[in-house]
This record gives structure tokens, sequence and C-alpha cells, in this order.
């Protein structure tokens, strides 16, 4: 069956032209990088290429601040595990982020966010009052894409002597990007959120900033993360780079328009709908609510039409607890239980858009046991045999 898939936020699919860069180094030129032959040289190469094009994307002026991980996961457990003292991070950080610094107890305090999950920048100053070692806040929220004013926090950090992270996750493609001249100590990613491959990932530090190494055992990538380099998987995230620098920019305007319809299409089709996050967060993930109703049932109701998308995030929805990051804006439980994620990428097309406004109202109301369908358009269309990412 054909998939229109509304899950980018989760994971993308590998771009054809990323993987094939990567193709090589699984069967021809598979020689550990470590290793004294050239064809571990060899490989070394395309892993200082890759280093160079992720340093390009970062505006990073020194590659080798970047450290290759296996994802966002474990950057952001490093970075905060690096820590002894006092830790700040949002409350709509990730889990990755969220669960490490619960488990440090009291010295780990939640910043609050408004109702749009926007980082509140008065609570922030009055915390910073008391020493702190590190500030931690994503730059783009993975469940409701509310953006960060990364600049105004690393700032207000660093004048009261703390460091700053920011996982950046979900911000690659979607926005400019330049870490250069901001107040950045730390950032974090994952390959696979934008058309990399998964298991993959990077954390850069700042040459000045401590760290202390998360996985030890051997002296790859200067002593600061042991374990053999994942050749291709590096190499796809060079690619993947590649593609950002070359296409992002247009790319996050065709997704912001189509964000835009789909929103407001919901508020026309769908009226007791509500739109999470800020007006104009990034561009590629709509979160929406609906009063009355499971966020499970719209999604396996949706699913049996061929539209993948997500109940809060992909990272909880294994459990039916409720999201924290829901509950930090402040959204009412009977609202909150109603909440899906549908998230763009760079194969989505019109055409799968088009199917998912048709459907998403019908699903909506057999969902709540309506018999009238609210459908606006005159007939259902079968969805078009079109679009990528929907095979
Ligand atoms: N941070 C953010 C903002 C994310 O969206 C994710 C993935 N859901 C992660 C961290 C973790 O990424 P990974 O699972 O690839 O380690």
């Amino acid at each position: 069956m054909k998939v229109a898939y509304f899950d980018n936020a989760a994971s993308t699919p590998v771009d054809p032209r990323v993987l094939s860069a990567m193709l090589p180094w699984f069967s021809e030129s598979y020689a550990n990088s470590s290793a004294l032959h050239s064809m571990a040289q060899h490989a070394r190469h395309a892993i200082e290429e890759a280093r160079q094009a992720a340093a390009e994307l970062l505006g990073a002026s020194d590659p080798s601040e970047i450290i290759f991980t296996s994802g966002a996961t474990e950057g952001n457990n490093a970075v905060l595990r690096t820590f002894q003292g006092r830790i700040l991070y949002s409350a709509i950080e990730h889990p990755s982020v969220r669960v490490v610094a619960q488990s440090f107890g009291r010295r780990a305090e939640p910043i609050p966010v408004d109702s749009s999950g926007t980082v509140r920048l008065d609570a922030l100053k009055a915390m910073l009052a008391q020493p702190t070692d590190l500030v931690s806040v994503m730059l783009v929220n993975n469940e409701i894409g509310s953006v960060q004013d990364i600049q105004a926090i690393g700032e207000l950090a660093h004048s009261h002597g703390a460091l700053f992270h920011t996982d950046i996750t979900q911000a690659v493609g979607k926005g400019p990007l330049s870490l250069a001249d901001a107040p950045v100590d730390y950032a974090t990613l994952s390959a696979h959120k934008f058309h990399g491959p998964k298991g993959v990932g990077l954390l850069w530090v700042r040459s000045d900033a401590p760290f202390q190494p998360y996985q030890v055992g051997g002296s790859h990538e200067e002593g600061r993360r042991a374990g053999t380099l994942n050749t291709p998987g590096i190499v796809g995230l060079g690619a993947a780079c590649r593609l950002v620098i070359d296409e992002g920019e247009s790319e996050a305007a065709r997704l912001r328009a189509m964000r835009d319809r789909i929103r407001e299409e919901i508020r026309r089709r769908i009226p007791d709908a509500v739109l999470n996050g800020q007006e104009d967060g990034a561009p590629h993930i709509v979160s929406v609510s609906f009063p009355g109703v499971e966020g499970e049932s719209i999604i396996i109701n949706l699913d049996s039409r061929g539209i993948c998308c997500t109940a809060g995030a992909a990272c909880s929805s294994d459990k039916r607890a409720s999201s924290p990051v829901l509950e930090a804006i402040a959204l009412p439980q009977e609202v909150l239980a109603g909440t899906i994620r549908i998230s763009l990428g760079r194969f989505t097309t019109e055409a799968e858009v088009d199917y998912l406004l048709e459907n998403l109202p019908e699903a909506l109301c057999e969902v709540r046991g309506l018999h009238l369908p609210l459908r606006v358009s005159p007939s259902p269309q079968p969805f078009p045999p079109t679009g990528r990412g929907g095979v």
C-alpha cells in the first residue's frame, strides 16, 4: 500500500544521493579507519571530508571541534554528564536531556516555557542569579516545533558565567544555522532527521569548553569518543550536510508554505482544533489537538488510510504516559490527550498534503463516532501515486 508519510520529525527517508555516497564504504572500502594501510587512510580522508561538511553547515571554524557520535541522544547525555554543578534545562527538552537532568536531583532545574512553548527569559534570568554551570535549551522542539532565541539565551547564560548547550536536531535544514558567532558552547544532532542515515550524529564542543568523554577505551576522535568510527554513516552524515548547505534554504521555504496550508485548512475544516506552538515556528512541524478524543485513535484511523503521523512525540508513543512538553505548555488534559504531530520533509508532496487534508476530518469524525462526514470538497480522492516518501 502507498503511504503518505507525515512523520519526518521522527525520522526521514535517506536521500538517494546520500545512500549512493554511503554504499562503497560498506562493501568496497570497508577498512577500519584507525589502521595503517592505504584502505584505512582512504576511509580517514572520507571521514575528514564529512567533518569539514558538518563544520561548514554549523559555521564552526575548526572542524576538529566536531566529534562523531551515534546520534543526538549520546551527544546530549555526554554534555550533561560532563558537569558536576548546577544545570538549567528547558521544560520541553527531549528525554535525552530531560531524563539525564532529572537523574541529577536538585542540582538540575527546568526552565519554564510559555503557552507557545517559548522559554521564559525572565524566569531564566532569575534562575541564573544562583551559580550555574550549564544551560541546555533546544533550538527547535520536536513535538510542537517551537523555536528558541538561542542568541538571547546563550548571552544570558554567558553573562552569568554558565556555558550553553543547544540540541539542534530538529533545526537542521529548517532555517539558518550558523553557530560561528553564536554564544553556543555545545551543539548536538542526528543525521536521520535530515535525510541521512540512522545511528550517526555529531557533538560540537567549542575548543575551550570542558568535555568528559562518555565512551572510553580507545583513542578515536582524539580521545573524546572511543570506538571504531562508523565510516558509511559518517560519510552519509557529511553528504546529508552538503545537501542542506546547497538546498536547505529553498527547502525550508517550501516546507513553510506546506505547513501554513495545513494549519489554515485544519482551522477551516475542523473549527474546534487547537493548533499548538508558535504561529511561525519550525517549518516542518504541525502539532494539533482535538478535544475529547485520543490521539492514538486518530493515528490508528489515519494509518488505515495510508497516512503515517504520530500522537505527541514518537519518542514517547510506546508508553501511554502524558507528554511533558504538552504539559509544560499547560494544555488542558482533555485537549492534550487528542494531540497529533504532522511533520514534513524533503519528499513530502502537495498531493500527499491534499490527501491528508481530505482524510483528517473524516478520520476525526469516525473516531468521534459521528456519521456525518465533515468533508468540504465533493468527493474523496484516492491517494495519487506520487512522492518518494510514499513508497
Ligand atoms: N533531540 C531531539 C530534539 C530529537 O528530536 C531527537 C529524536 N527524537 C533526539 C534528540 C534523539 O535523537 P536520536 O534518537 O537519533 O539519538
